[in-house]
């Protein structure tokens, strides 16, 4: 099917994780634009480039090769760094580069390229606002603190990555509030995206429910 889906929504609201099932479902490639985000933001800080310096952030970013997998390994200029950029630390950083309007600039043209072929399904933060406004379906996924911080600590202890369930919430909240109140493509809902409240959803109710939504526009 040669349908561009986009997935918006906060944080550890499963837009990951859902919008990987429905590619295999739909038969889509799926582009996680956060790991872009988290690739940009680990490359300045092994580089030793302050995260305020939107100037070298943008070189450093614009001439990376971000490149992922069928196993959805994530690689940075050909060096794995999968786990490394789930970091809290790798978070909080992509949450701040992503401030930058020049940052986004060139991570929203790489995935604008990426997607034009069509046949994709994107998640982030500005997706059906801003990459591809005219995506066939657009969905924003929301869910309350509580259940992300729980999803995200449930997550890390599966992948073995060190984490505190407190540090987790409150991370979510601050990243909330640097996402949605940024001048740059704040995080918000398309005025034609279709919310969904996952807060009490299995993921597989969600993929059901997502599944219909896209069946019923696309056919
Ligand atoms: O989705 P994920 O949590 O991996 O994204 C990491 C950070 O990258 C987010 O907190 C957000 O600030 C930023 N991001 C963004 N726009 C996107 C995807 C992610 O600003 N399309």
């Amino acid at each position: 099917m040669k349908l561009n889906i986009a997935i918006d929504g906060p944080s550890a609201a499963g837009k990951s994780t859902i919008a990987d099932l429905l590619a295999k479902r739909f038969h889509l490639t799926h582009l996680d634009t956060g790991a872009m985000y988290r690739c940009c933001a680990y490359a300045a800080i092994t580089q030793g480039i302050a995260l305020d310096d939107e100037n070298s952030l943008y070189e450093t970013i614009k001439n990376a090769d971000i490149r992922f997998d069928e196993n959805k390994d994530v690689y940075l200029n050909n060096r794995k760094v999968t786990l490394e950029i789930r970091q809290n630390e790798i978070s909080m950083a992509a949450s701040k580069v992503s401030t930058f309007a020049k940052v986004r600039e060139a991570l929203v043209a790489m995935q604008r390229e990426i997607a034009e072929e069509k046949g994709y399904i994107l998640d982030g933060r500005d997706i059906g606002t801003v990459v591809l406004p005219d995506a066939d379906v657009k969905i924003y996924m929301v869910a309350s603190v509580e259940a992300r911080a729980k999803r995200r600590f449930q997550e890390y202890m599966e992948k073995g990555i060190d984490a505190d369930y407190d540090t987790i919430y409150k991370d979510i909240v601050q990243r909330d509030y640097q996402d949605t109140h940024r001048a740059a493509s704040p995080l918000k809902k398309a005025s034609d995206a279709i919310e969904i409240d996952t807060s009490d959803m299995s993921i597989k109710e969600v993929v059901e429910k997502v599944s219909n939504i896209i069946t019923d526009i696309c056919g």
